[in-house]
């Protein structure tokens, strides 16, 4: 019997926490019978420093030839400094849908019970799209543009159709700022109202971003999959990673049709880094979403399982989750939850 060829997966360490929580996450997927090859690539402060370029030529073309990718958190500075690896990266790529699932697990402190959220966000346009210049003499202003266009907005709707038809999902949530941004925002609902109706059996709402925090806070059972613009869907995943317990729990996947590259939602973490207490939960999860999109899902679901079981042990659970644990402790415990 002819086995499946092994996949390749370009593997970018990341910055802060990174190296530390892809540790985790490889030793987790692999003890759950994944079957991988891995391409390490430089990217981030890391490479800057060894390669004299935040995002070399080589790492792209890694992930060109692999068409996946898992990432850690890469850290940007602030204001002045190379621009963020990150959006770059989605932006090369084309990867046009960043996904983000967050739901309550079992045993991780947090104020709500039954969140079960996927918000789909846009991912290469809006006020991210990078266009931004000073005005006039000495800095006196500055200008970002905001870049909506009908065909981003309609792929990105459609995306998120699609998802919750695939998994079974009955509800989709536009969230936008219409009122205010009448032609940016305005295109984005005019399109996602067009494409909501090829899909009469998902039902459809908009809410206008402000009121979407309010409701996200006070009765988060009403959102089932969200679909929003760029900016506010990196604050919204954010903002329900927080529902859910925090961002130690939350994983991400940069989706397009050229390459996939699977993150968490966190950062760097640099106020934690190189003590050996970051949550590899996030990475590790973003790890099963991969092994989802690879076909490997009984090795994902293995995964999943096991990390949901040693979340609701407090001695396993790292500091962020109020557990007496740490990276190496929470890690070993998956592995053998798995045995
Ligand atoms: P952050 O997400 O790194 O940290 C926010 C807080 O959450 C910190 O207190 C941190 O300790 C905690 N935290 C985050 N992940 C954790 C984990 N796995 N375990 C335990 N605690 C965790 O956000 P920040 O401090 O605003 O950003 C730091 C750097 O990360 C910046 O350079 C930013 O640009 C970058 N960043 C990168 C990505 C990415 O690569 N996708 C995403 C967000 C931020």
């Amino acid at each position: 019997m002819s086995h499946p060829p092994i996949p390749t997966v370009s593997l970018l360490r990341g910055d802060g926490i990174g190296p530390e929580i892809t540790d985790a996450a490889l030793a987790i997927v692999e003890a759950a019978g994944a079957q991988l090859r891995y391409e390490e690539v430089p990217a981030g402060e890391s490479a800057l420093r060894t390669e004299g370029t935040p995002l070399p030529e080589r790492t792209l073309a890694s992930i060109e030839r692999n068409r996946v990718a898992l990432k850690g958190p890469l850290s940007t500075p602030k204001g002045e400094g190379f621009r963020s690896v990150n959006v770059a990266l989605r932006q090369h790529f084309d990867l046009y849908a960043n996904v983000r699932p967050s739901r309550t697990l079992p045993g991780v402190p947090s104020r709500y019970q039954g969140i079960d959220i996927v918000i789909v966000r846009e991912n290469t346009e809006d006020i991210y799209a990078g266009i931004e210049h000073f005005v006039g003499p000495g800095r006196s202003a500055a200008e970002s543009i905001a870049i909506i266009t009908r065909v981003g907005s309609e792929r990105i709707v459609r995306y998120a159709f699609e998802y919750a038809r695939k998994h079974g999902r009955n509800k989709v949530t536009l969230v936008h700022k219409a009122n205010i941004l009448k032609m940016s925002n305005g295109l984005f609902l005019e399109v996602g109202r067009a494409v909501a109706a090829d899909y009469p059996e998902i039902a459809f709402v908009d809410v206008i971003v402000d009121a979407a925090c309010m409701m996200l806070v006070t009765a988060p059972e009403r959102f089932d999959v969200i679909v929003t613009t760029n900016l506010f869907g990196d604050i919204l995943s954010d903002l329900v990673a927080g529902l859910v317990g925090g961002l130690g729990v939350s994983p991400g996947a940069n989706l397009g049709e050229r390459a996939a590259i699977f993150e968490a939602v966190h950062g760097t973490a640099p106020d934690i880094a190189g003590r050996g207490v970051a949550n590899p939960t996030a990475l590790t999860l973003a790890g099963a979403m991969m092994l989802d999109h690879l076909g490997q899902t009984t090795a994902a679901e293995r995964v999943r399982q096991a990390v949901y079981a040693a979340l609701q042990d407090e001695r396993l659970r790292t500091p962020d989750l109020g557990g007496r644990g740490d990276t190496r402790t929470f890690t070993r415990g998956v592995i053998a939850l798995m045995k």
